[in-house]
């Protein structure tokens, strides 16, 4: 499923403008849109899913603009919502083959293996008779996911899903969602956890403030950040130097002082080696370091 999202703008009727001319592009597999609290990735995932008109600007799904073909873009359409919560107390599966009524699968011997199929998959099979309202915060998450994947949708879109759950559960919801990324659908995922973007995503979207300051492959950040990431030993009063003038991202003590890790375009004052940057180097980097420098120049 080819996704484009052309000149898209949101402003509420408060005034916040939540996305300024946002350009994307994207086709199967999983796509990061990455950015912190108050970026836009809530109000973009709400307009993809067309739950929310935009301002101005379309998302086109394989050339048809959603809004216009809304019933269509719908049934093709799974969705976790940030703030997923039942209101009910039904079973685990019967919450499950509730929502596979509501995808449109009639068919209630199709749809009931179908829910124990995906409750496998998702690892709650165990759980199928216990009420929904009673598991755990990392399973609720996983029933949201199982919701979003029942019927069989072609684009599959979840908004924070690991927000709150402890990294056991983290890593598990990552391994669901690159196992289905091998199929042929399109996963957007949204976070502001750096480490929630893997390298299963093809590509990803860096936001802030309503606005794109970066698209590609993670890779790409990473190779942005390289030979700006520095590494160096500093006595305790070096530290407090170091402090004043750069961008500290890691601490750990050693025999005389500390060694400290700094994003910076160069450490003229110091005895400083670069290192390898991670992803979430490369997030600090872009969003703190890069942009400021934007800013200022
Ligand atoms: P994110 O998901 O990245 O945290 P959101 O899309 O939720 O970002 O929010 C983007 C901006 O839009 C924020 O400034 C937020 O306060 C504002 N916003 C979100 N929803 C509404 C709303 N219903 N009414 C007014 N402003 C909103």
């Amino acid at each position: 499923m080819k996704i484009e999202i052309r000149d898209l703008n949101k402003i509420y009727p408060n005034g916040n403008r939540a996305l300024k001319n946002i350009n994307l592009e994207f086709g199967h597999g999983m796509f990061g849109l990455l950015g912190p609290n108050g970026a836009g990735k809530s109000s973009l995932m709400r307009i993809i899913v067309t739950l929310m008109k935009p301002t101005s600007g379309v998302v086109l799904v394989e050339g048809k603009d959603i809004q216009k073909h809304r019933k269509e873009i719908r049934a093709m359409l799974g969705y976790l919502p940030q703030d997923f919560r039942f209101f009910t107390a039904l079973k685990t599966w019967e919450f499950l083959d509730y929502s596979g009524s509501l995808a449109g699968m009639r068919n209630r011997k199709q749809r009931i293996a179908e829910v124990d199929r995906l409750l496998d998959q998702v690892g709650l099979l165990e759980v199928r008779d216990r009420k929904a309202n009673r598991l755990s915060g990392g399973m609720k998450r996983r029933l949201g996911i199982a919701q979003a994947l029942i019927g069989n949708p072609r684009i599959i879109v979840v908004d924070e899903p690991t927000t709150g759950l402890d990294p056991d559960e983290r890593i598990r919801f990552r391994n669901i969602l690159s196992t289905l990324s091998q199929n042929d659908v399109t996963i957007i995922l949204s976070t502001h956890i750096v480490g929630d973007i893997s390298s299963t995503c093809q590509g990803m979207a860096l936001l802030n403030r309503g606005e794109l300051v970066f698209e590609g492959k993670p890779e790409d950040l990473i190779r942005h950040a390289e030979g700006h990431v520095f590494r160096m030993n500093l006595t305790p009063y070096e530290y407090e130097k170091a402090k004043e003038r750069y961008n500290v991202i890691s601490t750990i003590p050693v025999d005389a002082g500390w060694e400290v890790q700094v994003v910076s375009d160069d450490v003229p004052e110091f005895e400083a080696a670069p290192i390898i940057p991670n992803i979430e180097h490369a997030y600090v980097y872009y969003m703190e370091h890069k942009m400021h420098a934007e800013l200022t120049e």
